[in-house]
C-alpha cells in the first residue's frame, strides 16, 4: 500500500536535444514524491474520514486548573517533558502537510498552554501556507494573549478559543490554581476582539458545586459582546482529576439555569458534526453553546486526530497511548513511510470511549485506568 520509492525509476528521461520537455518531466516527478495518493479519502473503521489536528505544541501550563493540573500533583517537582524531546515546528509542520492530504482541512493548537511556547506565531506562519489547510484556531487560557494576538493574527491564525471557567474573581482563581484573577485574560480576549478575530468562543468548563453558581454571571458578562460562551461538561479525561459523575452539571442543566435568566431559543448546527449545541439568546444579543461530551456523547461524528507535544498520534481523547511519529521521523523515515503510517493508524480506529461510558464501566476496559492526560494531547 505505501509507496516505496520507486517513482525514480518511473520516469523516463528524453533526449537532452528536447530541455523543455526534459523540464517538464523533472517538474512532474517532484510533484509525484510529494504527494501520497493513498491517504486521499481515509475513513477509519466506522466509516469517520479525518478532518481536524489538534497539537499539543507543549506540555507546559502557567495555570494549574483543578480539573486538568491540580497543583498537588503537578508541583515543583513535576518532571515535564525534556526539550529535546517535544517536536520541532518543523516536524510539526511535516506532519501536518500529510495529514492535510489525508483531508485534514482545520488545525487546533492547542497544549498545555500554547503560549507558553516561545516563537509560536512562527509555526501559525508555517501552517498557515499548507495547501489544504483553510481553517487553524487557537486553544489558550487567554493569561499571555494581549501581547500575542497582534503576531498571531498576521502569521494567519484565523480563530480563537479562550478558557475562562468563571468571571467571579475567587472562583477563577481556585479554578485555574493561581493567584490571578480573570483580568490579563479578559484584556487578551478584548485585545483579540479589536483585531477582528470574530467570533471568539469562551470555554467554561462547568463543575457542580464549584462554578456552577456563576454561570448566569459569566453568559451576563459576554452577552452582546459577539464572543460565544460554551458551557463544557467536566469530562473523565486522564486519571489526575479525581473525576466523579457526581460533579457534573450536564448540558441540560445549564440551558435551564441560564433560561431561568435569559430567554433561549436552539439554533441548528453550523455543519453537520458541530461539537457545540447552539442556542440564542431571544433578544438577540447572540448566542451560546453547550459540549454535552459525557451526557450525550458525539463520538459517531468524531473526525479529530491528536498529536501530542511528543509526537504520538492520539486518535481519542480517552486512549492509553498512541503512535510514536517524532522516532520515526528522527531515524529518517520517508514522507511516503510517515504517510503509510497515518493510514495504518486512522484506518485501524475504533474508538468511541464516551458512547461505550454512556453504557456503563463493564464496556471502559482497558482505557479507564490508563488514559493520557488533557495537557499531553490537547483539549
Ligand atoms: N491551556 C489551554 C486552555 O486551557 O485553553 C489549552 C489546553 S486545555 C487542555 C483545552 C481545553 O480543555 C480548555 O478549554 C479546558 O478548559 C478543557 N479541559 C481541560 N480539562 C477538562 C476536563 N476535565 N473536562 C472538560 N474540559 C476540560
Ligand atoms: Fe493549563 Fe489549559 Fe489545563 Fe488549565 S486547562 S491547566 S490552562 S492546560
Ligand atoms: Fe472522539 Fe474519543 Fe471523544 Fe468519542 S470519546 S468523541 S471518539 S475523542
Amino acid at each position: 500500500m505505501v509507496g516505496t520509492g520507486n517513482y525514480v525509476s518511473a520516469v523516463v528521461f528524453k533526449p537532452v536535444s528536447n530541455r523543455v520537455l526534459v523540464f517538464d518531466a523533472c517538474l512532474d516527478f517532484m510533484s509525484k514524491t510529494s504527494e501520497h495518493p493513498f491517504l486521499k479519502g481515509i475513513t477509519d473503521k466506522l466509516d469517520r474520514p479525518v478532518r481536524d489536528l489538534r497539537i499539543s505544541v507543549t506540555d507546559r501550563c502557567n495555570f494549574r486548573c483543578t480539573y486538568c493540573m491540580p497543583a498537588e500533583m503537578f508541583g515543583e517537582r513535576y518532571e515535564f517533558l525534556p526539550r529535546p524531546d517535544i517536536l520541532t515546528f518543523e516536524e510539526i509542520e511535516r506532519l501536518a502537510r500529510l495529514f492535510a492530504q489525508a483531508g485534514v482541512s482545520k488545525l487546533r493548537i492547542t497544549g498545555g498552554e500554547p503560549l507558553v511556547r516561545a516563537n509560536l506565531p512562527e509555526l501559525v506562519g508555517k501552517l498557515s501556507k499548507i495547501d489544504g489547510i483553510d481553517d487553524i484556531a487557537l486553544t489558550t487560557n487567554g493569561y499571555l494573549l494581549a501581547k500575542n494576538a497582534q503576531a498571531l493574527k498576521d502569521a494567519g491564525l484565523n480563530r480563537l478559543t479562550i478558557s475562562l471557567d468563571s468571571i467571579d474573581e475567587d472562583i477563577f482563581k481556585k479554578m485555574s490554581g493561581q493567584p490571578q484573577g480573570p483580568a490579563n485574560t479578559l484584556e487578551g480576549i478584548q485585545v483579540a476582539t479589536e483585531l477582528g478575530f470574530s467570533p471568539i468562543k469562551i470555554n467554561v468548563v462547568v463543575q457542580r458545586s464549584v462554578n456552577d453558581h456563576t454561570l448566569v454571571d459569566t453568559a451576563r458578562y459576554f452577552k452582546g459582546t459577539g464572543a460565544i460562551v460554551r458551557f463544557i461538561e467536566f469530562m473523565d479525561v486522564g486519571t489526575k482529576n479525581s473525576w466523579e459523575l457526581s460533579q457534573v452539571v450536564t448540558s441540560k442543566e445549564v440551558i435551564e439555569i441560564i433560561s431561568e435568566e435569559f430567554a433561549l431559543e436552539p439554533v441548528d448546527p453550523n455543519y453537520s458534526g458541530e461539537v457545540a449545541s447552539r442556542y440564542r439568546y431571544v433578544d438577540g444579543e447572540g448566542e451560546i453553546g453547550v459540549i454535552s461530551s459525557v451526557s450525550e456523547p458525539f463520538c459517531g461524528n468524531c473526525t479529530r486526530a491528536r498529536l501530542s507535544t511528543d509526537g504520538k498520534l492520539v486518535t481519542c481523547l480517552f486512549a492509553s497511548g498512541g503512535t510514536d511519529f517524532k522516532t520515526a521521523m528522527r531515524d529518517g523515515a520517508a514522507d511516503d513511510e510517515i504517510a503509510g503510517m497515518i493510514a495504518r493508524v486512522w484506518t485501524g480506529r475504533d474508538d468511541r470511549y464516551s458512547e461505550l461510558r454512556s453504557k456503563g464501566p463493564e464496556f471502559q476496559a482497558g482505557t479507564a485506568g490508563d488514559k493520557v492526560e488533557m495537557y499531553y494531547i490537547g483539549g
